[in-house]
Parts: C-alpha cells; sequence; structure tokens
C-alpha cells in the first residue's frame, strides 16, 4: 500500500505543480486569449464559403451570413 500512496502523492504533486505553472504563464497568453473571444463574438460565418468575416461587414439573409452579396445570391438559387 506504501508503493500505491507515494504514487498517488506524486501525481498529486505533479498536478498541483502544473497548475502553478499554468498559473503563472496566465498573464502572458491573456492576450491571445481574449483577442480571440473578440473574434468569436464579432465574427459571422458565410454558409455558402464558409469564410468569416465581419458581423458588420457580413450580409444577413433569412437567419443567415454572408461574406458577400454574391454568395447570397449563388446560395439563394441552390435552394
Ligand atoms: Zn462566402
Amino acid at each position: 500500500m506504501g508503493l500505491i500512496r507515494l504514487i498517488i502523492l506524486g501525481i498529486v504533486v505533479y498536478l498541483v505543480w502544473q497548475l502553478i505553472k499554468r498559473w503563472q504563464n496566465k498573464p502572458s497568453s491573456r492576450v491571445s486569449h481574449t483577442r480571440d473571444k473578440r473574434i468569436d463574438g464579432s465574427m459571422a460565418r458565410c454558409d455558402y464559403c464558409g469564410l468569416f468575416v465581419p458581423k458588420d461587414e457580413a450580409i444577413e439573409a433569412n437567419g443567415r451570413h454572408y461574406c458577400s452579396e454574391a454568395h447570397r445570391l449563388a446560395d439563394g438559387k441552390d435552394q
């Protein structure tokens, strides 16, 4: 039983150490994370070609988003 307890203790110490390492790295990686979130919140995916375009530039029709007027018309023709 002693060996198992030692292994468990080792795993716990390793996890805590990884947590501390990740916690210490947070300030440097925070910039990219917030940037990704900003893009997720303001980008729309074209339902025709899958291209991501800013929501204020995307063309919206029938609850769908398009990167350009041409793709809105092309998608409408398919249906
Ligand atoms: Zn498109």
